[in-house]
Parts: C-alpha cells; sequence; structure tokens
C-alpha cells in the first residue's frame, strides 16, 4: 500500500467525523520546538526489509506431518509492530480451532514471534520459541514503530474478507497497546502526530469505525492548513520504542516459563523433526525460503537516527522529492524515515537517501519554524 492509500485508510474512519474543510476555526499552528538536523547530530543509519504480501499477511493453519499443524503468522509488511497483537490474537484463534495440541514451537523472535509466544503461554500453552536471531538483532528492533496501517497490503491485491480481518486486527492491537502507554518498562506512550500534505487530502472512504483510533483528529485544509500544506491532520497516536518494548516482551515470556533456543531451520523437514505438536511459522522475511511463499517480497526501509533532543515530543509524516518522509521521537533517539524499496534485497545503507531525508526534514523544519 502507497502512502496516500495508508493515509486514506489510516484516516478515513476519523475524517468521516471531522468537521468539513473551514469549518474549525481557523487558529495558528502549535509552537513546536524545532529539529536540529544538523550532520553532527546523527548518531547511524540502519537498513531493514519490511516482509510485504500485496493480498495481506498469512494468518492460517495446515496439516503439517501426521502428528504435527502448522500454523503460519506472517507478512506484515511495514505493520508488523502496530499488527502483532491483533494478528496474534487471530492466530491464537485459528490454532486452537485448528488442534487440541497444546505443545507449541514458536519459530521466530520478533515481534510476531513474541508477541505470539507470549499469548499462547497466556492461555496455558507449554510453548518454546526457535529463532536464529533474538533482539536486539530482529528486524523488528528497526522498525521505526510508530502505531499505523502503512504498507500492509495494496488495496487492488487484498480481499474484502482480508479488510474485514485486518481492521479487526487493528482495533485489538490498538487497545491492546494502550495497556502499556505510559510504563516506562514497555516503551509505550503517546504522541502528538501531524500528516503533512502537499495536495488536497482525498475525503473519507468511508471507514468511520477507525475513528477512535485517531483520537483527537482534526483536519485542516486550504488556508486554514499550517506550514504553507494543502493539507495537515492532526491527532494522538501511540509510539512503542522497539528495543525497549521487544525486551520487556522477551522477559515477560520467559518470566511465564517460555524457553528460548537459538535455531536455524533450513526447509520444512527440519521442522518436521521438533517435538512439539504445533509449529507456529512466525519468522518474517524468512517464510520466502523456508516455504516458498514467492508473494512475500522485501519492501526496504532506511532509518537514520539523531541524538535526541528536549522538546521533541511530536511525530509527523509527510513527503519530500516524491518520497515519503517521517520523524519519531524516542527518549533515546529521534528516527528519521520515510524510504520504501521494494523487492530492495539490500541492506547497505545508501548515501542518496541518506541525503535525501535528511534535507527533506531540514526544508520541513525550516517550514515549521517559519508558521
Ligand atoms: C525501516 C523500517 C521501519 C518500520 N517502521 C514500522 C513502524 O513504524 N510501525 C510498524 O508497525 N512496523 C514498522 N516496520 C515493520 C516491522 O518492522 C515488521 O513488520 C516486523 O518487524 C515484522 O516482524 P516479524 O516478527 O514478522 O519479523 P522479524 O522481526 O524479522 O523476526 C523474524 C524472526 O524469525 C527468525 N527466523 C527467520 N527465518 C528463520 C529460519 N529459517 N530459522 C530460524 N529462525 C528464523 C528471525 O531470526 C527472527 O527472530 C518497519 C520496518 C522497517 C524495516
Amino acid at each position: 500500500m502507497d502512502r496516500r492509500a495508508f493515509l486514506t485508510l489510516a484516516t478515513a474512519g476519523a475524517a468521516a467525523l471531522a468537521l468539513p474543510p473551514g469549518a474549525l476555526a481557523r487558529t495558528s499552528p502549535p509552537a513546536l520546538e524545532r529539529l536540529d538536523i544538523h550532520p553532527s547530530r546523527v548518531i547511524r543509519t540502519v537498513a531493514g526489509l519490511r516482509p510485504f504480501r500485496a493480498s495481506g499477511y498469512v494468518v492460517r493453519a495446515e496439516r503439517f506431518s501426521r502428528r504435527q499443524t502448522l500454523v503460519h503468522h506472517y507478512g506484515h509488511g511495514g505493520a508488523g509492530v502496530t499488527m502483532s497483537w491483533g494478528t496474534a490474537a487471530e492466530t491464537v484463534r485459528v490454532l486452537e480451532s485448528a488442534t487440541r495440541e497444546r505443545t507449541c514451537a514458536v519459530i521466530g523472535c520478533g515481534v510476531i514471534g513474541l508477541t505470539t509466544a507470549l499469548m499462547l503461554i497466556r492461555r496455558g500453552h507449554d510453548v518454546t520459541l526457535y529463532a536464529d536471531a533474538l533482539p536486539p538483532y530482529t528486524t523488528s528492533n528497526i522498525a521505526g514503530a510508530y502505531w499505523g496501517i502503512a504498507s500492509l497490503y495494496r488495496r487492488e491485491a487484498a480481499s474484502p474478507e482480508f479488510i474485514e480481518r485486518m481492521r479487526a486486527a487493528a482495533h485489538y492491537a490498538h487497545r491492546a497497546f494502550q495497556h502499556y502507554a505510559g510504563d516506562p518498562r514497555y516503551g509505550v506512550y503517546w504522541v502528538r502526530a501531524f500528516e503533512l500534505y502537499h495536495r488536497p487530502p482525498a475525503n473519507s472512504h468511508g471507514a468511520p469505525d477507525m475513528a477512535h483510533l485517531y483520537p483527537g483528529f482534526e483536519r485542516r485544509t486550504g488556508p486554514d492548513a499550517w506550514w504553507r500544506h494543502a493539507g495537515v491532520d492532526s491527532f494522538h497516536q501511540l509510539m512503542i520504542d522497539p528495543n525497549i518494548y521487544l525486551r520487556a516482551l522477551k522477559a515477560d515470556f520467559e518470566r511465564a516459563g517460555g524457553r528460548i533456543r537459538m535455531a536455524r531451520f533450513e526447509n520444512p523437514r527440519e521442522l518436521s523433526r521438533l517435538r512439539e505438536r504445533v509449529i507456529v511459522n512466525c519468522t518474517g522475511m524468512g517464510a520466502r525460503a523456508l516455504f516458498g511463499d514467492e508473494e512475500l517480497e522485501p519492501n526496504r526501509g532506511q532509518l537514520t537516527l539523531l541524538l535526541p533532543q528536549a522538546g521533541i515530543d511530536y511525530a509527523y509524516t509527510t513527503s519530500f522529492e516524491g518520497a515519503s518522509l517521517y520523524m519519531f521521537p524516542r527518549r533515546g533517539a529521534i528516527v528519521l524515515g520515510g524510504s520504501h524499496g521494494r523487492g530492495d534485497w539490500s541492506l547497505d545503507i545508501d548515501p542518496a537517501e541518506q541525503d535525501r531525508i535528511l534535507r527533506g526534514h531540514a526544508e520541513l523544519a525550516r517550514r515549521m519554524a517559519a508558521g
């Protein structure tokens, strides 16, 4: 899903409830701390591969061997952290209706594997988690991780049935993250967020049930929009610091009696040798090689991290030079991102993309300071 489609979906519900353009009292833009983009503030640049499937993520059970059931749970694109609790709940439902077996091997220790494993153990299953990389060395640690349904699927390729499941999972996940918000042990917190448009934003496409996922939503367009943009949506949103959060999930899982084993599986036959009767595939991008899912493709992202800056307590998404741009504040860093490379497997840092991101944010900081 491109940024436009994401924004349409993300804010559609809220927009349906928003006042018509011009109906909001004209207000000056909020006085926000100016982001300092000086190159001396760059800590590092990282790249990761979002596990993208045009028709959407997979949650499905199948008979694996005479004694085992295989449950797939992967393919969350740019919204794996966002959707994690919702699709884990869906996975547990599918698993429990496919088999009565209670010994589970969860393969994968990113946000999807950890959340699924934790949910299973809390429901009384006996769970061992196997993975060849643990936090902080997973793609999930690279994530932004802003709560938003971005690059999760392509509208033309997804079925109406998937969209319904996805909506239900998004609601569940948003509610679940609210339980962690404000608790420093989990690194989940609310931020004031802005979506900035260079062209007038599309009107509601009818998803009124999504509105409460964007508390305080207001849309300003035309002369009422701020910072010389054609439209500005403002609302509040959840942010998750993946390094803190994944460490906490792993600790919760182990405290609940879960076991973690380092292991790499080259093919399904190796998985079938596991003693567990239920295998849950949470291998993210790894599912392509392991199970031959050719629809699963990388959507490469690159982030530049800046030193933390006092007063930067807001997030935004916008675009610059035809590609997206976003800024998310964390306690330990400021995350600058916006790159999407579909089909690109490279984890090398692209200096031209880093330059675009830094210039784009510097330009926006100037506009925001000018009011
Ligand atoms: C730059 C960037 C920004 C992002 N921003 C956001 C955001 O703002 N919000 C958001 O919600 N999401 C965001 N994402 C997306 C998010 O990171 C992914 O959707 C999510 O990490 C997928 O989680 P996962 O657990 O499926 O995969 P992973 O984190 O990749 O975990 C997969 C696990 O499976 C294991 N594994 C794989 N293959 C094998 C094998 N053969 N044998 C053994 N173990 C195996 C791995 O070792 C690992 O433990 C972003 C991603 C990137 C790259």
